[in-house]
């Protein structure tokens, strides 16, 4: 299976963030309160899951050789699973499992009240079953809004979305911050 990201999305990530209506930020420092203990929902991907954890302790200030402070969450598509109308859960009604895990997480078993979620492309899951980068931003933004309305409101979700840009530009990898009311604005544009 290609994991690779197509020429087509390429272009729309390039436009989220080089664009008119740009939506994607470069993540940095400027994003955290130094050391804040975060729930963390990403996908497990293998080669792109340890560069995600990294670069996410790296700008909440965490030294290489600390203990994160995450309470994390990986499974296969990351946040596109809490999504009630993903394709990327198989069974029905699957995405309130995964709903109720970070719910879980962060009414009963931690005090913590930050939740961020990272999104990432490509994303062989979201290949599986069909996706495009697209739908993925769709996503997201039903997401966010739908665990702000679950959550209490002590807590923050904030969405994140990590590219491998493989040999497309150089760098390889980034990570955004992801403004949803732009992505919103965006989607909305490109309809
Ligand atoms: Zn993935």
């Amino acid at each position: 299976m290609a994991n690779s990201i197509s020429s087509e999305d390429h272009a729309l990530i390039r436009d989220a963030r080089y664009g008119e209506h740009a939506f994607l930020k470069d993540l940095d420092r400027s994003f955290f309160s130094p050391r804040t203990p975060v729930i963390l929902n990403c996908c497990s991907d293998w080669r792109r899951r340890f560069e995600i954890l990294r670069k996410h302790a790296e700008v909440r200030r965490i030294e290489s050789n600390e203990d994160s402070l995450c309470h994390a969450f990986h499974w296969h598509g990351g946040p596109l699973r809490l999504d009630p109308r993903s394709p990327t859960n198989r069974i029905p009604r699957s995405h309130e499992v995964f709903t109720a895990e970070i719910v879980d997480a962060a009414v009963e078993v931690t005090t913590i009240e930050e939740v961020d979620l990272y999104f990432h492309w490509p994303c062989g899951k979201a290949f599986l079953h069909g996706m495009d980068v697209r739908q993925a931003f769709t996503s997201i933004v039903i997401v966010k809004k739908r665990l702000e309305h679950i959550l209490p409101q002590r807590c923050r979700v904030r969405v994140f979305f990590h590219v491998d840009f493989g040999d497309l530009e150089p760098g390889g990898m980034r990570s955004y911050f992801v403004k949803t009311s732009g992505a919103k604005a965006w989607l909305h544009r490109r309809r």
